[in-house]
């Protein structure tokens, strides 16, 4: 979709540090990481939010838990734990209006969130 970053990223228009890619899903590390492993997965399709899923995106979804586990084993976090992340909306602090979850781990992480 035109205007919208993660969509530029996924098309190399902008660039990133791309740490998976296949047929539907991109995956590239957050240009200001909150912990020492921060990797944002996205759908290549543009769905602004969670809000706009359909049926059809089911696979899509299972799919990045997929790859996120994948990326949690490669990063050696598999065991020390991590966490996945996906903002809705303006109270959750979503900025990026191309839904993505952030794959969060190599340090504690606090509970609850603010
Ligand atoms: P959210 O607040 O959940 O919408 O998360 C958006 C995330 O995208 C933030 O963690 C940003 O640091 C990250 N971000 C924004 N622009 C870029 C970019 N060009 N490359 C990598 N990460 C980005
Ligand atoms: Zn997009």
């Amino acid at each position: 979709m035109k205007d919208c970053i993660f969509c530029k990223i996924v098309s190399g228009e902008i660039p990133s540090k791309k740490v998976y890619e296949d047929d539907k899903v991109f995956a590239f590390e957050d240009i200001s990481p909150e912990a020492p492993v921060h990797v944002l997965i996205i759908p290549k399709k543009h769905i602004a939010s969670i809000n706009e899923l359909s049926d059809e995106d089911k696979d899509l979804i299972g799919h990045i838990f997929l790859v996120s586990q994948k990326l949690a084993k490669e990063y050696n976090i598999e065991d020390s734990g991590y966490r996945i992340i996906n903002n809705c909306g303006e109270d959750a602090g979503q900025t990026v209006k191309h839904v993505h979850f952030h794959l969060l781990g190599g340090r504690q992480l606090n509970w609850p969130p603010g």
